[in-house]
C-alpha cells in the first residue's frame, strides 16, 4: 500500500509537468498558434498566468470560486484526471490509485493557495513562482514539488532566494536537506537564470544574513 502510494505521487508529479507543459501551454507552431488537445484548458492556463503578472502573482478567479469559469475548468479537469487516474490503477495498486486522488487534491490546495497567498507561495513553493514571474515562462512545470523539473533538466531558479532547501521540496532538517541536494544536485543539477558572479555574491549575501540573523 505504502509503497503503492509513493510510485502513485511519483507519477502523478510526472504528469503534472507533462500536463502543464504540452496541455496548458500547449506545444509553440511557427506561425501559429500553440497546438494543446484541450484547447480549453490551455486558454484557460493562460488567461491565469495574465493575471498572475498583472497582480503580482494573485489571481481573482480563486476569490470568485466556483464562479469563475478558469476556476471550474481547472477543478473539473482534475476530477476528470483524478477519475480516470484511480479507477485504471486501482486493479494495479490501490495505492496508486489512492495517491491519484489526494494529488488531484492536493494540487488545487497549492494551487489555489499559491495564488492568494504570494508570500506564502515564494516560501513554499518558489519553483511556481519562477514559473509565473521569470521572463521565460516555459520552464518550471511542477506545481506541487518540484521533483520531475529536476529530472528532466527543467528547474529554472531566477535567485538565490528563490531556491527551495532541497529538490525534494520538503520541510527537512538542514543537514538532511544539505547532503539531500548535493546528492541529488550531483546528477540533476538546477539550472540559473542569473550569471553565476551574481549569484554567488547572493548567497553569500544570504549566509551573512542568517548569520546576523543567528
Ligand atoms: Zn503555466
Ligand atoms: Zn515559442
Ligand atoms: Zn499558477
Amino acid at each position: 500500500m505504502l509503497k503503492g502510494f509513493i510510485a502513485g505521487l511519483a507519477v502523478a508529479n510526472a504528469f503534472e509537468w507533462f500536463a502543464h507543459k504540452y496541455i496548458l501551454h500547449g506545444v509553440h507552431r511557427p506561425g501559429q498558434p500553440r497546438y494543446s488537445p484541450v484547447p480549453k484548458s490551455m486558454e484557460s492556463h493562460w488567461a491565469h498566468h495574465r493575471e498572475v503578472r498583472k497582480q503580482e502573482f494573485s489571481d481573482d478567479c480563486y476569490v470568485e470560486g466556483v464562479e469563475h469559469w478558469r476556476t471550474r475548468n481547472e477543478i473539473m479537469s482534475l476530477a476528470v484526471v483524478a477519475g480516470v487516474a484511480s479507477v485504471a490503477f486501482y486493479p494495479i495498486s490501490k495505492g496508486m490509485s489512492l495517491a491519484a486522488l489526494y494529488s488531484a487534491g492536493n494540487y488545487y490546495y497549492v494551487h489555489r493557495r499559491a495564488h492568494l497567498e504570494p508570500d506564502w507561495a515564494r516560501r513554499t513553493i518558489p519553483w511556481h513562482y519562477d514559473h509565473h514571474m521569470n521572463s521565460n515562462q516555459d520552464a518550471n512545470w511542477c506545481v506541487t514539488r518540484p521533483w520531475f523539473d529536476y529530472v528532466m533538466g527543467t528547474r529554472v531558479v531566477s535567485s538565490a532566494d528563490l531556491k527551495e532547501a532541497n529538490p525534494l521540496g520538503l520541510p527537512l532538517p538542514t543537514a538532511l536537506s544539505k547532503v539531500l541536494t548535493q546528492a541529488i544536485e550531483s546528477v540533476f543539477p538546477a539550472k540559473w537564470v542569473e550569471q553565476k558572479p551574481k549569484l554567488v555574491a547572493a548567497q553569500v549575501e544570504d549566509e551573512q544574513q542568517q548569520e546576523s540573523v543567528a
